[in-house]
């Protein structure tokens, strides 16, 4: 037997070199607390990239998981199966959606999802109605489809050529959107919130224009709300905030709350064009994941819950700005609900990696959304004293990170 220890130097030696993790390996986790293999703890505002969405090893998620694990893990889609009909019931009751696909990542939701606004033009408007548009900067997910759609060169680079018939246009700016959308336009996808790209959120006025404009030229508006979705902003999905209602809406991440799972939701009109075989997954829909999201939307879809997610973002909001008046290294602070941006100053701009890494250091796992911003992404039950102990070693955070790296000087225009 192998009794060689397991450490993160292992990583280099036998793992693809597409990530770059950090040094520790966490091995346990209980609501927003983790530990790694020293046994050292961390307060978690990472939530595993917005998807621990109820912590870690919820109990009520244990037990669905074990049940369902000792009755039936797979059966393949030449089956229903009952966890992903109640899933789906329950989905179409608390959304404007009326049919359900279940994939198993955000990615191929979005797949999916753009797939449907295609094949749903062939079908109603012809072979020259092919055009998506999508924004910049967007994040979709890295399919080669999804990849191309969120438009980002650092992440399509080297893997073309790319699909083809895809137009990108500054998020949030209605004025070169309305320029952009024309006959040819088929479908409309954009984050609600950008995630990965900022935590910047749409204007009501950006996402009212797109919705009229769709309307218009007859193109499908898709909403990824794979990181948004499942009371992450305090509705249970954010377009519900705003009142601006998707033709198609694609989930993934916080809805199995730790277990792969994704889902694209739409109308039963629009549903109609994906006749049977015309698309699938062999794993999508398994009874193992949607027993887990199940337990996940019932807690999920509480009002109370979400009435706390919003407590719990003025809590941080209060804590951030406190925190800004003494450091005043952000320029920003916002977000919607337990999705938190932090910009950082134009002096500390670039620098959101070497502050994630020192915050580590100090105990806390927080995010990075692109150069400048630091992202929380945390349980939506985290409790108050460990939101306030996270920020307190937030704190010590920045201590660290502005004794360590010096703010970017411009050059001197003299030298
Ligand atoms: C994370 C994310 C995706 C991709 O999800 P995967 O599960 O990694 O495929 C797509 N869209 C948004 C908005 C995301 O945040």
């Amino acid at each position: 037997m192998d009794t060689s220890p397991i450490t993160r130097a292992l990583f280099d030696e036998v793992m693809m070199p597409n990530y770059d993790p950090a040094e520790i390996i966490p091995v346990r986790g209980d609501g927003s607390r983790l530990w790694d293999q020293v046994n050292r703890d961390y307060i978690d505002f990472a939530g595993g990239i917005a998807v621990n969405i109820l912590g870690h090893n919820h109990p009520k998620l244990v037990e669905a998981l074990d049940e369902q694990a000792r009755k039936l893990w797979h059966i393949s889609n030449l089956f229903v199966n009952e966890p992903a009909l109640k899933l789906a019931k329950r989905l179409c009751e608390l959304t404007f959606a009326e049919r359900v696909f279940f994939a198993n990542s955000g990615a191929e939701a979005n797949e999916a999802a753009l797939k449907l606004a295609r094949r749903y033009s062939a079908d109603h408007n012809g072979p020259d109605k092919r055009e998506i548009i999508a924004f910049k900067p967007s994040f979709h997910g890295r399919t080669l489809f999804t990849v191309t759609i969120g438009g980002q060169e650092k992440y399509t680079e080297g893997f073309g050529p790319l699909p083809p018939g895809i137009t990108h246009v500054p998020f949030n700016d209605l004025p070169a959107f309305t320029d952009t959308i024309s006959d040819i336009t088929c479908a409309v996808i954009l984050e609600p919130v950008l995630g990965e790209s900022g935590v910047v959120c749409a204007t009501i006025e950006f996402l009212e224009g797109v919705r009229r404009l769709c309307n218009m030229k007859k193109a499908l508006l898709i909403f990824d709300e794979v990181q948004t979705g499942n009371s992450r902003t305090g509705h249970l999905y954010a377009y519900m905030g705003y009142g601006v209602i998707p033709d198609i809406l694609t989930t993934a991440k916080g809805l199995g709350g730790g277990f792969p799972i994704s889902a694209m939701m739409t109308t039963s009109a629009i549903a109609a064009s994906l006749s049977p075989g015309s698309h699938g997954t062999t794993y999508g829909g398994n009874p193992l994941a949607c027993a887990v999201a199940g337990a996940a939307l019932e807690l999920l879809s509480d009002p109370a819950l979400q009435s706390g997610v919003l407590r719990k973002h003025d809590i941080f909001m209060d804590g951030l700005h406190r925190i800004n008046k003494r450091f005043k290294i952000f320029r920003e602070l916002r977000g919607k609900g337990l999705l938190l941006g932090c910009e950082l100053d134009k002096e500390w701009h670039g620098h959101s990696r070497n502050f994630v890494k020192v915050a580590l250091k100090e105990g806390l796992l927080v995010l990075l959304a692109g150069p400048n911003v630091i992202r929380l992404a945390p349980s939506l039950i985290i409790p108050d004293k460990v939101i306030n102990e996270g920020l307190q070693r937030f704190e010590r955070a920045i201590i660290s990170f502005t004794s360590q790296y010096a703010p970017y000087a411009p050059p001197s225009s003299h030298s």
